[in-house]
Formats: C-alpha cells, sequence, structure tokens
C-alpha cells in the first residue's frame, strides 16, 4: 500500500512526465532529503525508475519516470455483447485481451470476470504477481466511491454494488465508472489530455456520452450524471428519445440516429463515412442529414463551452472521419453559437479511437484509483 506522499509523486509524474528530484521537490513543496528519501522508496519498490540524465546551470540530474509495469490492471466493458477484457500496464498499453458473456446478473458478472481472469493472465506471470485492480466501464450512473451502479436502464438496475460483488467474488479491489467518464479517465492519465485541467470528452457513437475534467478533476454532479448532453433537449418537441423525453440531442446527432434518418430518406448508405461519400457528390439527403446532425452537436458543444470554459473538447469516435462536411459544419455552429469572445478559443479536437475504448477505459479507473487513492478523484 503507498503512502499518501508516494501516490502524490507518481500523481506528478503521471501528469507531466519524467522529472528530476529538484523539479519533483519544487512542484510538491518538499525538502530535497524528504524527496530523495521518498524516491529511493519508490525505485526499491520498483514503482520508478531512473532515465534521462540533463544537463542545467547545476549539477546533472537524473529523471525518474513510472515503471510502466510495477502495477497491472484488468478492464471490462458491459457496453457490448461478449464483454471486452484487457489486461493494461500502469500506462495503459493493452497486454492481453478476452471476452466474456455479458449478463444483467451481478453475481453472474462476477463468476465471468472470475473464470476470464486466469486465461487473461495466463502468459504474464508478472501481472499477475502485480495485479493492482480491476475496472468496469457501464452505462449507467455511478456512485463517487465508484463502487455502486446508482441506476442504469441498459442493464436495468437499480442501486447494485457491483465493485464489491466483483471483488469479493475474484479478491481483487475493484471500482467501476460510467462509460465515458471512465474514457475521460484514461484520455488524462494516458492520452490527449495528460496535462490538461479542464476539458471535456465527447463520446461519438451509437450513443453519445460525455465527461468533464474540471480542476484537474472528473466532476460527476450531485447524482453522477453531470455531462449528460446527449439528453439535453436540442429541438424542443422533436422526436421521442429512448430516455423518454423529445428531442434531445441523441435524437439528432448520434451515429444511430443518423443512420435512421438516412433509411427514413430512402438512402442504402447510412454510416458516417458512406454518407460524407454521398455529400461529396452532391446527394442532397445525404448533405442535409449530415448538416443536421453537425449543427446539432455543435450547438450542445457551443452550450458546453459557454458553461465551462474548458481548455479543449475531444471528440472520439470509432467510425468515419471528421474532414469533411461533418466536421466542417460542427465547427461552423460551435463558433456561431458561443459568444464572440469565446469563438476561436477553444480547441476542439477528433479522435478517432479502436473496439478497445470501453475496456481500456474501465483499466485507467483501476490504475487512477492506483495513482492517487481511493475517493480522492
Ligand atoms: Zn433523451
Amino acid at each position: 500500500m503507498l503512502t499518501s506522499s508516494q501516490r502524490q509523486l507518481l500523481r506528478v509524474i503521471s501528469e507531466c512526465g519524467p522529472l528530476s528530484r529538484t523539479e519533483m521537490a519544487q512542484l510538491l513543496g518538499f525538502s530535497k532529503a524528504a524527496m530523495s528519501g521518498l524516491a529511493r522508496d519508490l525505485i526499491d519498490l520498483g514503482v520508478l525508475h531512473e532515465t534521462e540524465t540533463v544537463y542545467g546551470p547545476g549539477r546533472p540530474s537524473v529523471r525518474l519516470d513510472l515503471s510502466p509495469e510495477c502495477a497491472f490492471f484488468i478492464g471490462v466493458s458491459l457496453l457490448e455483447e461478449p464483454a471486452p477484457m484487457v489486461l493494461s500496464d500502469l500506462t495503459g498499453k493493452i497486454i492481453a485481451r478476452r471476452s466474456m458473456p455479458l449478463s444483467r446478473d451481478p453475481a453472474v458478472i462476477a463468476d465471468a470476470v472470475a473464470q476470464a481472469l486466469p486465461e487473461l493472465l495466463a502468459n504474464h506471470p508478472d501481472a499477475a504477481d502485480r495485479l493492482s485492480g480491476i475496472g468496469i466501464a457501464l452505462s449507467g450512473f455511478v456512485d463517487e466511491t465508484q463502487a455502486r451502479c446508482v441506476q442504469s436502464t441498459l442493464l436495468n438496475w437499480q442501486d447494485v454494488p457491483l465493485a464489491r460483488i466483483v471483488s469479493d467474488r475474484c479478491g481483487v479491489e475493484t471500482f467501476i465508472e460510467n462509460d465515458a467518464k471512465a474514457v475521460a479517465v484514461s484520455e488524462k492519465l494516458f492520452g490527449t489530455a495528460r496535462d490538461i485541467s479542464n476539458f471535456s470528452v465527447v463520446t461519438l457513437g451509437d450513443g453519445i456520452g460525455c465527461a468533464h475534467f474540471i480542476d484537474g478533476k472528473l466532476y460527476r454532479g450531485n447524482h453522477g450524471g453531470a455531462g449528460e448532453i446527449a439528453h439535453c433537449t436540442i429541438e424542443p418537441g422533436g422526436s421521442p428519445c429512448r430516455c423518454g423525453k423529445r428531442g434531445c440531442l441523441d435524437t439528432i446527432a448520434s451515429m444511430k440516429a443518423v443512420g435512421e434518418m438516412a433509411r427514413a430518406e430512402g438512402l442504402t448508405c447510412t454510416s458516417l463515412s458512406e454518407l460524407e461519400a454521398q455529400a461529396s457528390v452532391g446527394n442532397a439527403a445525404a448533405i442535409r442529414i449530415l448538416h443536421r446532425a453537425a449543427s446539432a452537436l455543435g450547438l450542445a458543444i457551443a452550450n458546453l463551452i459557454q458553461m465551462n470554459d474548458p481548455g479543449l473538447i475531444l471528440i472520439t469516435h470509432v467510425e468515419g472521419s471528421f474532414d469533411g462536411l461533418f466536421g466542417t459544419v460542427l465547427k461552423q455552429a460551435v463558433e456561431t453559437n458561443v459568444l464572440p469572445r469565446y469563438a476561436g478559443q477553444t480547441p476542439i479536437r477528433f479522435k478517432r479511437v479502436d473496439s478497445d475504448i470501453w475496456a481500456r477505459g474501465a483499466a485507467s479507473i483501476a490504475a487512477h484509483q492506483f495513482l492517487i487513492g481511493p475517493h480522492s478523484s
């Protein structure tokens, strides 16, 4: 078990990259003697290792970095059938993959994780010795201790203490998280947002997810539901949404909605890339659909920028590219709908992700807990 000072040091390196003992002492306000002792203990534990020597005005110093293989984590995504599972190291690198049957019964899920664990760890004895946590990503609201699913429509759950059920069955500390929030944590720990304190992640797929980091911390709101832009009303009185309301962003801009609009227009192509191809040769229906969806998403993001003033909006997508009509209209809609003083101030990046996105996000939840300690996200 790491001390809070040790975790503080790991968190700083995780955010800044390799640092010298002097740089870490300055950042954390520790004396040089205290920092030397702390660094020595973490090197002895195999958590830190020495990297390059830096030459400055004073004596040369050696930078320290996290040892990727000092701790390993399991990530499980309960968003697909079969449910993907990954084994990752402390830097988010995926070392092995498996899948397990998906169930809505928490005890069956715990059994499936327990059965798949030995297979996942079979060729990785170091990982088995240093397995430090299991993370599970799901669609729904999760409590702030990342232990209990408060509500999930997809899984038909109310107040399910899934983390305890899985950790009791597997003997490994377990944390759960909402899918989009898990992706945001993964981007903060290992990805594009590593050195950004305020940012929002929008996950664009069949549904739309969203999560925010504010002042370097994941923001979940009072009921765990902060960031649900998918169910912000964009067209009052519009089409019915699966949530029970009408005119939600999800009914216009999700990839599922785009596909349904394309079918309703009589188009045979329904994916974003196919619609982009059709739009580029002047197909009016494809242009109309892409315009409508991108305008709606741009409006929602403009409102998000107006409310939180983030340093980055990161839009992750599994399908398509954003260098065509959809991406152009989206950016225009953002610029048109923010206050003039915000216009052009917030970088919007598109990131094509692979199918590991949710399981990798889940593993990052466990890694995050390892780095910063429980319940201090
Ligand atoms: Zn809705």
